[in-house]
Order: C-alpha cells, then structure tokens, then sequence
C-alpha cells in the first residue's frame, strides 16, 4: 500500500514507514506502526503536509496527531458499531442522494477528501473515488424538483472542495436550475486541513450561488486547527459573502475537556464562524477508541452552558444508530437513563433505545 502525503496541491506516495516518518519528522508508535504494516485497512491513509505542520512531534498523544495517523485500534470493532452507522443506506431514494429529512436532502458529490479523518462516521464510503456523473448528478436534481417539501441540499461527500472547480460548478449548477430556491450546504474540511485549496477563483465560483442561500459547514474540532493560515481563508469565503457554520465532533483524546472545547469556540466566533453543532460521534466501526460516555459529554456540555455565550454555545447532539435521526442533547432529547441505556427521543418525537459504549 502507498501512503500519501498532499505536498502544496500534489499528491505524492511515500512506500514505506521510514520515508513517512522522514517526511512527517515524527517516530510512529507500535499501534501507529501496525496499522501502516496491516493489510486489511479500509480507510485510506492520506494527510496534507500543512496539517502534519500542526502536529507536536514531541508529544504522542497530541490532538492532531489523533485525528490524522491511523493507529491499530481502527480493527476493532464493537458489537453496536455499523458500517453505516446512520442507516443513510436506506435512505437514498436515487444514486448518490439521501433524503433522511422532509425538508432536507444530502448529495454525496465525491468519496475522495484531502485528509482522510481518523475518526470519519462516513468511511464506509470515503476512500474510494466516486464521483457522479452528469447523468446521476440530473437524476438527483429531478428527485429535488419533484419533492418541493426539500428547502436545503447538503453537498457532502468525501469533501466537495477536493472536486475540480468545473465539477462542482456543475453540480450546483444542475440542482440551481431543477430548484432555483433551493439553499446550499458545502460541508467541508478543507479551510481546517488543507487551507490554500481555498483559492480565490473557487470562492468566486461558490459566491456566484449565494444570493439564493449557499452556507459553507466546516469541521474545526481543535483550537491548533484555527491558524492564522485557516483563518485568513475563513476570512475570504465571509468577504465573499458566505456565512461559515462549524460542526465540532467531541472525540476522546482530542477535545474532550470543557477548557479545549471552550477556546475552541471563542477563536471559532473571534474567526466569524458561528458553532453549530457538537456532535457525539457516531457508532462507526472501528472508531469505540474516539467515543467518551454520554455522560461525561453532558459533564462537558454544562461546564461549556456556564462558560459560553449563546453565541458561541453549540447544541450537543448525536444521531441514533441505524437511521433513527439526530437527537438533541442539549435539549429534550434524553427522556430515560438507567445505567448506560439511554431512552433518546428524536426531533419527531420517537423514542429510541441507544446504549452508551463509550469509555472515559
Ligand atoms: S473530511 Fe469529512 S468525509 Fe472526509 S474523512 Fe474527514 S470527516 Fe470523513
């Protein structure tokens, strides 16, 4: 297998361990080592030179570290953990579309992202270069026409910013003219992980579909990841026009702590990005090493109610394995707790059994 390290814009292969620890000047650890020597790895291995640089080399448990080198515990895999974890499977009415939501849909535009998350709830699909064709991407759009109860479209993926401009110019152009009212969602990665992909030409590109709503979703889950570099593209997409929202994952090992989280959102609203959500992570495979317990995410969350303001408080949330939907739990969303079983209720009211597999 080749590991791939992003240098500038070019995707350049390292074959072996020594060269990647070369190139990324740090020692991997015996977990870290056998998950590069294993054969069986599902989600790929691929890191942007600029997000290693924000890696602490001297300290193994470092939070970049964490979410960007594979390590050994990806192979195991929990009784409760799903390959697709949020039943999206069964709800993709036409290729590439999920429709979970009345009044809203999600369009994988790609499987490919510029770093590979080790924590991804989605890598059951990321890693493979899919991309659909015009065909498909029309096919959608009339699904999108024909279901008007559809207000936003999530362009997700993979990451949409790592498509060719003219692609994705494509794509938002084919759903703007089946539903000319239709608002976008670009949820992205790429100002956190690979910043100078935010070109000029492709703000512009995206600011040519804002007057009818167009939101760029980011994922910043640790306070490192706001460098002046991310921040001056964050800047450039708001001159532009566009509002950021940002949807944190509360991963063990990388921001599970109310101080963390707490710089985290007020360098977010200093930045001009509003915190929108805080997720619980999802029961992915191979990803139980990421998940604290429901419980000390509500710990947190409190510590964060008393410590934020309103602007800059996210709503905790987790969705209910298998399809069940989001669940607020911030809000009402918990009606019953025995030991780790939860009874959660979600936003229409259903109540769902959800067992905590988390570790503190
Ligand atoms: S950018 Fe998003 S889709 Fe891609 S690996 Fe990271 S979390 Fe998964």
């Amino acid at each position: 297998m080749d590991f791939v390290i992003v240098i500038g814009l070019m995707y350049e292969t390292r074959k072996n361990i020594n060269e990647l620890e070369t190139q990324l000047n740090i020692t991997l650890s015996s977990g870290e080592t056998a998950w590069f020597r294993a054969e069986k790895n599902k989600l790929p291995f691929r890191l942007p030179e600029y997000y290693a640089g924000l890696i602490d080399p001297s300290d193994p448990g470092d939070p970049i570290r964490a979410q960007a080198i594979p390590n050994e515990k990806e192979f195991e895999t929990i009784l409760q953990e799903l390959a697709d974890p949020l039943g999206e499977d069964d709800f993709t009415p036409v290729e590439f579309l999920v429709h979970r939501y009345p009044s809203r849909a999600l369009f994988l535009s790609t499987g490919t992202c510029a770093m590979y998350c080790r924590h991804c709830f989605r890598r059951n699909y990321t890693g493979e270069p899919q991309i659909p064709n015009e065909k498909q991407i029309t096919k959608a759009a009339e699904y999108l026409r024909d279901h008007a109860e559809i207000k936003e479209l999530l362009i997700s993926g993979g990451d949409p910013l790592t498509l060719p401009h003219d692609t994705l110019n494509l794509i938002l152009g084919i759903f703007r003219d089946c539903r000319p009212d239709i608002v976008f969602r670009i949820c992205t990665r790429i100002p956190v992980v690979m910043p100078h992909m935010v070109t000029e030409s492709l703000v512009q590109m995206l600011a040519g579909y804002r007057n009818r709503g167009m939101y760029v979703i980011t994922q910043y889950n640790h306070p490192v990841e706001l460098s002046p570099v991310s921040i001056k593209v964050v800047r450039r997409i708001l001159d532009a026009g566009i509002p950021l929202l940002n949807q944190t994952v509360l991963l063990k090992g990388v921001n599970d702590d109310a101080v963390v989280l707490e710089k985290l959102m007020n360098g977010l609203v200093r930045g001009g990005i509003i915190p929108y959500y805080l997720f619980h992570p999802d029961m992915a495979e191979g990803t139980s090493h990421f998940r604290i317990t429901l419980r000390k995410g509500l710990s947190i969350f409190a510590e964060l109610r008393s410590r934020l303001s309103r602007l800059a408080l996210p709503e905790y949330a987790v969705d209910i394995p298998g399809g069940g939907g989001k669940v607020s739990l911030s809000g009402d969303g918990i009606a019953e707790i025995i030991g780790n079983k939860y009874m959660l209720r979600n936003s229409d009211n259903q109540l769902f059994p959800y067992i905590d597999t988390g570790i503190d």
